[in-house]
């Protein structure tokens, strides 16, 4: 693999040591370093694989402060935001994307697919709440005629007994 040594600016063919075999500089560490935001990508989808949506999440911004600019991240971020139903960090993450690669077709869907769930969630919320407001209505008119059937069942049945107030106060 040829690399530019971060230490004396030339183009070397790395060793396996990780040694620059022109300025001898040790150069595992900084590669460990370079690859870190990698590590961290994989160990986000793989987490995600196992269906836990958390660890990934974090697995992956850890990821992205580590390479701000990259775009894979920011989409899989954004997807997994999406599996939580959380559209709006999701539409931030799609638009940061756009922002650094204004063609990207995978955060242009993104947010369509946002954009559809958002009005599709609108409307049934408009659906339900006539449907609860009939249902409700429905409801309270069936209550209301059962109650004037309990009130008059009431009335023919029994005779209301009133106990006369005097022999309450004989016993005191
Ligand atoms: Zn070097």
């Amino acid at each position: 693999m040829i690399i530019k040594c971060p230490v004396h600016g030339g183009e070397i063919t790395l060793k396996p040591s990780g040694v620059c075999p022109q300025c001898d500089a040790n150069l595992a560490p900084w590669l460990r370093l370079k690859e870190l935001p990698e590590a961290y990508y994989m160990e986000g989808m793989s987490h995600r694989e196992k269906g836990q949506i958390e660890e990934a999440i974090v697995k992956i911004t850890t990821a992205l402060s580590l390479n701000p600019k990259d775009v894979k991240a920011h989409n899989e971020l954004a997807n997994l935001y999406i599996l939580k139903g959380l559209h709006k960090e999701a539409a931030y993450y799609y638009t940061r994307v756009l922002g650094i690669d204004q063609n990207n077709e995978e955060a242009k869907k993104g947010l369509e697919r946002i954009r559809t769930a958002e009005t599709t969630a609108t409307q049934a919320l408009k659906k339900e709440k006539r449907k609860r407001i009939f249902t409700y209505a429905g409801f309270s008119a069936g209550s209301f005629a059962a109650g004037i059937l309990v009130i008059l069942l009431s009335y023919k049945g029994t005779t209301p007994t009133i106990q006369p107030e005097r022999e309450l106060y004989k016993k005191e």
